[in-house]
Parts: structure tokens; C-alpha cells; sequence
């Protein structure tokens, strides 16, 4: 058949939402299967059943989304290999520290014309030097890859309250127009534009900035403040950004991707939420520790993306270019007591 068949990799609190955006499109739209398969990294639960077996029972992801309904034509599989078999549209969905495994696992395993799509915010470092998670599927899997990022707190968007974001797209506008048409509902209005590594570094900078600003919210110092640190954010998400990829668009700062993306993350999201109480507990309680105790599952990805950047920065002598990225990571590994997210004015680059 020439209809579309979607998966969703991934079943966390952004990963549900997105299957449910997705299955309300696919039975609207007859150019796609109805059916979208949602992998799930499979667990048990307390009641001693398995996560699938209940989505499947209940139409609901009961830990990661509990109270919405993902909508009948989601089926949830835990079997991977099962889950992308006849797949042309792939969307990837989980906290970035899993995706190289689930690449791997993934080799030979795909239909060779598929097309993917990253939600995925973060990146990876190795020896040649960082690799977005676009970048990793592309040449993991050998198929395109877009992304779509934005100002999405995905327990605002399952409850249907009106919100942007932006699909980044390298070559070809018609496969981007196919991922706008999968996403897009009156309540969620998607945006392409022709930068994927400008739109994904968006995404996964603006967490580390969170992690700031959530610093400055458990020491309690104020919107100025606050808004200072998210200002010279992002003008380090925009230099680090054009550094690594000179193609990178000023443009694309202003979507939904960019500034939007910061501002939703730095007031209402669980980087922003965990940062905040790090610093209220003076740094004395670890952020592993923190993320277990207040997230129940859901994962972090700030501090990890923050690790990441200052490893890039450190190995092309970078670091006092980017004095906000690099005092993120040295507070949230207890170098530097959270105080520090506002001793570095001395230190700031007056060139960008
Ligand atoms: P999440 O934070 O809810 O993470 C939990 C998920 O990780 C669960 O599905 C769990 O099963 C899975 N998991 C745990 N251990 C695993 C393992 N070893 N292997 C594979 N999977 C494992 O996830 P999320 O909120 O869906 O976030 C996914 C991505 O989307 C992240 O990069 C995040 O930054 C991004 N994002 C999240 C939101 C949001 O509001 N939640 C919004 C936009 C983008
Ligand atoms: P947090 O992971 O900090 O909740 O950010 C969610 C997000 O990416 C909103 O777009």
C-alpha cells in the first residue's frame, strides 16, 4: 500500500503526547495507516503488570502521562525490531542517553526508504567530536533525518492549550511538509524551516540555560535576574551554534525553536523545576538524586547536555567564550557553589 505507516520511538511524557498529536492526524488523513505503533521501553509496575500490557488496556501511559487519552489507534509495543517493521515515517522520542543504543539495535532492522523525525533534545560527544541525535540516526540508519522542536511542555500540549513549534528540514521541503501535515492540529501550529542543525541546537542549548535559570530561581534573586541569565543564554546558544555549524540562521533564534523555547523551558519545565532545588539544598543534594525523588522516571536533560558542551568547549579552547555554559556544568558537578551562576560578569565576552 502507498499509505504511510508511523512508529513512535519512545512512550515518555513528550513521547505519549506526540503519539497522541500523531493518532489524531492519522484518522483524519487518508494518506496514513490509522494505526501508529508506539514503542515502549518496557517496565513493571507496582501493581506488578507491565507498562505495555496497561497502555494497551487503558488507552493511557499511566506513568509518564497519566489522565489523558492517547487514542485508540495507538498500539504500544515493547518489542522494538517489531515496532518499526514496515515503518516508512519513524519519530524518535526518548531521553537522548538511550539513542545510540537504540540505533544500534535498530541496524538493518528499518525499511530503506524511511524517512525520520527527532524530538529528541541533546547531543553526543565523541572522539571526532559532537554528534546531534539527527546526525547519529542519519548515519547510524543511513535515512534522512528531520527534527521538530519548540516551546512544547508536553503536559500543556496533551491537554490541547494552544502552542508552536518548528520542524527543521535539510534538503527536501516536500518530506518536510509530510511531518508538518503529521503534527500539525489547531492547537499546534508547525512551522518548517530549512536548518536542522540550527533547530535541533536550539532545543538541546536552551536546557542548559534552564538549568540556570532554575539556579537563579532557588536562590531566589529575581526576573531581572532571571531574564539576564536567559538573554546571555541565548547568546551563547547562538554563538556555540555558529561555531560548530556556520549555516546556522539568525532567523531561526525566533521561532518557536528558539527564544520560545527558552522562555516555556526557563518558567515551567523540569530541567528549570530540579535546577531550582539543587540550589535551594546548596548544592548538596545530587541531581541524580533530585531527578529520581521529583521526577518519577522522567528524565533530565540539561545537566548531561551541559557535561556534553563543556567537553566540546574545553577540547577546541572555547571556554571563555561561553562563560554561562561552562559555570552550568562546573556548579551542577559541585566545582562551584550555585552563587557562582552570577559571579562571572568579569569573565563575559563583550565580542557577540
Ligand atoms: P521522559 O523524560 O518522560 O523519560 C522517560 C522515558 O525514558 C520513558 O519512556 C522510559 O521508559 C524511558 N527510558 C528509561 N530508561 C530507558 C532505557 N534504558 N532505554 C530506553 N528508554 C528508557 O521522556 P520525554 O519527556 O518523552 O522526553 C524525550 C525527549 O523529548 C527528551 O530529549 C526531551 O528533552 C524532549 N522533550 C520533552 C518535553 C517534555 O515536556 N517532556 C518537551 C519537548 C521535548
Ligand atoms: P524540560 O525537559 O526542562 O521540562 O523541558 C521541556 C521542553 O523541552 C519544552 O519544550
Amino acid at each position: 500500500t502507498h499509505r504511510s505507516k508511523v512508529t513512535v520511538i519512545g512512550s515518555g511524557n513528550w513521547g505519549s503526547v506526540a503519539a497522541k498529536l500523531i493518532a489524531s492526524n492519522t484518522l483524519r488523513l487518508g494518506s496514513f495507516h490509522d494505526e501508529v505503533r508506539m514503542w515502549v521501553y518496557e517496565e513493571t509496575l507496582p501493581s506488578g503488570e507491565k507498562l505495555t500490557d496497561v497502555i494497551n488496556r487503558t488507552n493511557e501511559n499511566v506513568k509518564y502521562l497519566p489522565g489523558i487519552k492517547l487514542g485508540k489507534n495507538v498500539v504500544a509495543d515493547p518489542d522494538l525490531e517489531n515496532a518499526v517493521n514496515d515503518s516508512n515515517m519513524l519519530v524518535f522520542v526518548t531521553p537522548h542517553q538511550f539513542m545510540e543504543g537504540i540505533c544500534r539495535r535498530l541496524v538493518g532492522k528499518i525499511r530503506a526508504d524511511a524517512e525520520a523525525i527527532s524530538l529528541v533534545k541533546g547531543m553526543e560527544v565523541k572522539m571526532e567530536g559532537p554528534c546531534m541525535i539527527s546526525s547519529l540516526i542519519s548515519q547510524q540508519l543511513g535515512i534522512n533525518c528531520s527534527v521538530l522542536m519548540g516551546a512544547n511542555i508536553a503536559n500543556e500540549i496533551a491537554v490541547e492549550k494552544f502552542s508552536e513549534a518548528t520542524v527543521g528540514y535539510r534538503h527536501n521541503r516536500e518530506v518536510a511538509e509530510r511531518w508538518v501535515q503529521l503534527f500539525y492540529t489547531p492547537y499546534f501550529i508547525v512551522t518548517a524551516v530549512q536548518d536542522v542543525e540550527g533547530v535541533e541546537l536550539c532545543g538541546t542549548l536552551k536546557n542548559v540555560v534552564a538549568i540556570a535559570a532554575g539556579f537563579v530561581d532557588g536562590l531566589e534573586m529575581g526576573n531581572n535576574t532571571k531574564a539576564a541569565i536567559m538573554r546571555l543564554g541565548l547568546r551563547e546558544m547562538k554563538a556555540f551554534s555558529k561555531l560548530l555549524f556556520p549555516s546556522v540562521k539568525d532567523s531561526t533564534f525566533f521561532e518557536s525553536c528558539g527564544v520560545a523555547d527558552l522562555i516555556t523551558t526557563c518558567l515551567g519545565g523540569r530541567n528549570r523545576k530540579v535546577a531550582e532545588a539543587y540550589a535551594r539544598n546548596g548544592g548538596k543534594r545530587s541531581f541524580d538524586e533530585l531527578e529520581a525523588e521529583m521526577l518519577q522516571g522522567q528524565k533530565l536533560q540539561g545537566v548531561s547536555t551541559a557535561s556534553e558542551v563543556y567537553e566540546v568547549l574545553s577540547h577546541r579552547g572555547w571556554l571563555q567564550l561561553f562563560p554561562l555554559f561552562s559555570t552550568v556544568h562546573e556548579i551542577s558537578t559541585g566545582l562551584l557553589p550555585p552563587s557562582a551562576i552570577v559571579e562571572y560578569s568579569e569573565k563575559l565576552p563583550r565580542s557577540f
